[in-house]
């Protein structure tokens, strides 16, 4: 189908192919939402101190009472998932804290998964360290012993001992993560470094070693995702606005779906080709609920 859902681009929702994928989507069954630049217009990640995209409320609200199941992932890791849930709700977006995950509360899904009885050396903020703590693993400190595993979210500020720390740990053979591995961060307002892969990498180039990503769009929390949604992963849709949640879509055999709202523009998207191409195009999250809104009972109160 072709019909500019309330495009204002004239978005073409097909693959290079020709391939209609706006059916697929219609068999959706669980969403994996992005938060910035998606759900959310924000200059700070998480969806911090941002307005919501129009019709953000509107369409998590109608998948839920629909009987959907939605995921809101965003690649933030400063503060705890149930913070940025609580902004979420207070703008209007219904998430349960549950049903929010982080690149911090992956990161610390993996290390508590993978690195059993490990002493890990946080490089972030609580929304790093929480998380960890949570699950019971160890917390190194700068000048104890050195961590068996390092893992480096978003901060507001990075203590130099910290970064010491992670370097002769790393250099010595400690694992090496980052929660988010793009340069770069677009929130719908403007662009911004990503000090925290910044740091990651500056840790790697110290210990002649690269970090390792665990948020969007690595093949652990594609794992993680679909454990926890129900279904196939064709019945799986993963919606945001960055190359980060293409590849997640990828890497969980799920409908990719982009929004132009944030990081990619339409000029950034036209030499996107093969597995870099999202399988459809939306100008954003209301153009989605107009698409959405032909297939589901959008506007009742009983599940489909
Ligand atoms: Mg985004």
């Amino acid at each position: 189908m072709s019909t500019d859902h309330g495009s204002t681009t004239g978005t073409d929702h097909r693959s290079p192919a020709g391939t209609d994928h706006t059916a697929a989507l219609r068999s959706v069954r669980a969403w994996v939402l992005d938060v910035d630049g998606c759900l959310m217009r924000t200059a700070r990640p998480g969806g911090a101190g941002g307005t919501p995209m129009p019709r953000a409320g509107d369409l998590v609200a109608a998948l839920r009472r629909a009987g959907h199941a939605v995921v809101i992932c965003t690649n933030a890791s400063q503060r705890p998932p149930a913070e940025y849930a609580a902004h979420l709700r207070e703008q209007g977006i219904d998430v349960p804290d549950e049903d929010f995950v982080t690149a911090g509360s992956a990161a610390a899904d993996h290390v508590a998964a993978h690195h059993p009885g490990a002493r890990v050396l946080p490089v972030g903020d609580v929304g790093l360290a929480g998380p960890l703590a949570a699950r019971g693993v160890e917390i190194a400190t700068p000048g104890g012993p050195l961590a068996d595993v390092v893992v480096v979210g978003a901060a507001s500020e990075y203590r130099t001992e910290v970064i010491n720390a992670a370097c002769l740990a790393v250099d010595a053979g400690a694992a090496l993560y980052t929660t988010v591995d793009t340069p770069w961060f677009h929130g719908g307002v403007g662009r911004s470094v990503t000090v925290s892969a910044t740091i990651a990498h500056a840790i790697g180039w110290a210990a002649a070693t690269s970090p390792q990503v665990l948020g969007k769009p690595s093949a652990f929390l594609a794992e993680t995702l679909l454990r926890r949604l129900p279904g196939p992963p064709g019945r799986v849709a993963v919606v945001g606005d960055a190359s980060a949640e293409i590849r997640l879509a990828r890497a969980m055999g799920a409908v990719s779906t982009l929004v132009l709202s944030g990081a990619i523009t339409p000029e950034k998207l036209a030499p996107l080709r093969g597995a870099d191409r999202p399988d459809v195009v939306l100008d954003d999250v209301a153009a989605l609920y107009d698409l959405l809104s032909e297939s589901l009972p959008m506007t009742q109160g009983a599940p489909s």
